[in-house]
């Protein structure tokens, strides 16, 4: 029997009609895919920003192995069990204080749908009920599914569902020549008392294009937000983990979030987790003798055990001294490597923050996911035996965190010469 992936498979983001057959791994190590016809790509996407300490790390393996050996799930309304109570005592270790309960989920836009969930039921339980709005910020992204497709960008991914989705206010991120704008327009929106919660990816806009703000505005703004009772819903399903040089985006700034979501790298990149975590302030609006005030909310797989070990094991990893010396060495690399891009003509802009270095590739067209650049940029990576996945002409680098000085001196070197042949071409 011939086993064919497409007559079966339906994949994300892909256009299935236009798409190149997909590539079969077989196996992978540290930073490294396997592929089944013996080619090798270095995973300098992270497989879409989950991995963090490199593929099938024997730590993490062994820790699901044990686990799958002694309990594989649990329902977790009425039970409870050790990987999930181990879990969130340490995650509320590395948290701001201001956090303390661990909700959780099982992927990065359930995370966010449960946040704002609580952000609305907050003032309701409160009685409240004219807080209903939510601001959020332009070119935001925050999943798929109908909530946090609401409080993301309207694009091309969300067309079809346009009509479906609650109304946001949009607010631009920050910049410095912005600010007082951007200022302006929140007290604004804030001062009408109608706005529930604020929500925004502290640092680094994602999917969005890689967009980076100033940490000490974006704490402007939050203190903004707080000072006129407005929730802050800070989305690190991305940038949580170590991503921005330290364990949260979060850390980078002065006044810390009411909500923090986080999913991704949470399990090192080998199991779907996610966690929604809150202050006390929050937790308490629902801890009630009414029924009504409960957060009726939860999934099949929540806290699922296999996960949270997983996510054990990662935090151990992470917590090691070594993994700060890794994230350090890969913002120096990229520092160096930045530097020999600066002032070429081909570059619209390149942006670091910690270990994610974006490069804005200059087209003829405006930056777009569409840009006709992009499947380009794609394949002359890969052929190279470098999966670097453009956001359009924008080419970003978020590496697993265990990537070889060598391993990282390719990916410059690809993308060198990327720049190159777009230069020998024009
Ligand atoms: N929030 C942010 C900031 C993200 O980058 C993503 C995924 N790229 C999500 C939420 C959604 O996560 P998931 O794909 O796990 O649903």
């Amino acid at each position: 029997m011939i086993r064919t992936d497409t007559a079966p498979i339906w994949h994300p983001y892909t256009q299935m009609k236009l798409a190149d057959t997909p590539i079969k791994i077989a196996h992978a190590k540290a930073a490294v895919l396997f592929a089944a016809d013996g080619k090798e790509y270095i995973d300098a996407i992270s497989s879409w920003w989950v991995n963090i300490h490199g593929h099938a790390h024997p730590a993490i393996a062994h820790a699901i192995a044990e686990q799958a050996k002694t309990l594989e799930q649990v329902i977790f309304a009425g039970f409870t069990h050790e990987p999930a109570i181990r879990l969130a005592t340490r995650l509320l270790d590395i948290l701001p204080d201001k956090l303390t309960k661990i909700f959780y989920s099982d992927n990065g836009s359930t995370a966010v749908e449960v946040a704002i969930k609580m952000a609305l039921q907050y003032w309701t339980n409160q009685g409240h009920d004219q807080k209903k709005r939510i601001i959020a910020f332009e070119n935001a992204y925050h999943g798929d599914t109908f909530g946090a497709m609401s409080v993301g960008a309207r694009s091309a991914f969300s067309a079809a569902f346009d009509s479906f989705l609650f109304q946001v206010d949009f607010i631009p991120a920050p910049d410095p020549m912005n600010m007082e704008a951007v200022k302006t327009r929140l007290v604004e929106l804030v001062s009408t008392e109608q706005v529930a919660a604020f929500i925004f990816e502290p640092l680094v806009q994602g999917a969005g294009g890689m967009l980076m703000h100033q940490a000490s505005l974006l704490d402007e703004l939050i203190q903004i937000a707080q000072d006129h009772g407005v929730l802050c819903i800070a989305d690190e399903v991305m940038t949580g983990f170590g991503r921005t040089g330290k364990y949260f985006a979060t850390d980078h700034l002065v006044r810390k979030p009411d909500l923090l979501c986080m999913s991704k790298g949470i399990t090192g990149g080998f199991m779907p987790l996610a966690v929604t975590a809150c202050s006390q302030a929050i937790y308490d609006v629902f801890y009630a003798d009414q029924m009504d005030k409960t957060f009726f909310h939860g999934h099949s797989y929540t806290a699922n055990p296999l996960a949270c070990a997983a996510a054990n094991a990662s935090m151990d990893l992470l917590l090691d001294p070594s993994c700060k010396q890794q994230l350090d060495g890969i913002m120096q690399s990229h520092e160096a490597f930045k530097a020999t891009l600066a002032g070429n003509p081909h570059i619209k802009d390149c942006r670091q923050t910690g270990t994610i270095l974006a490069i804005e590739i200059q087209t003829p067209e405006s930056s777009s996911y569409f840009s006709s650049i992009r499947n380009h940029i794609y394949q002359f990576c890969l052929d190279r035996g470098v999966l670097l996945r453009p956001l359009g002409n924008t080419v970003y680098i978020m590496p697993p965190y265990c990537i070889t000085k060598a391993e990282l001196e390719k990916t410059y070197s690809v993308i060198q010469e990327l720049i190159e042949s777009l230069h020998a071409g024009s």
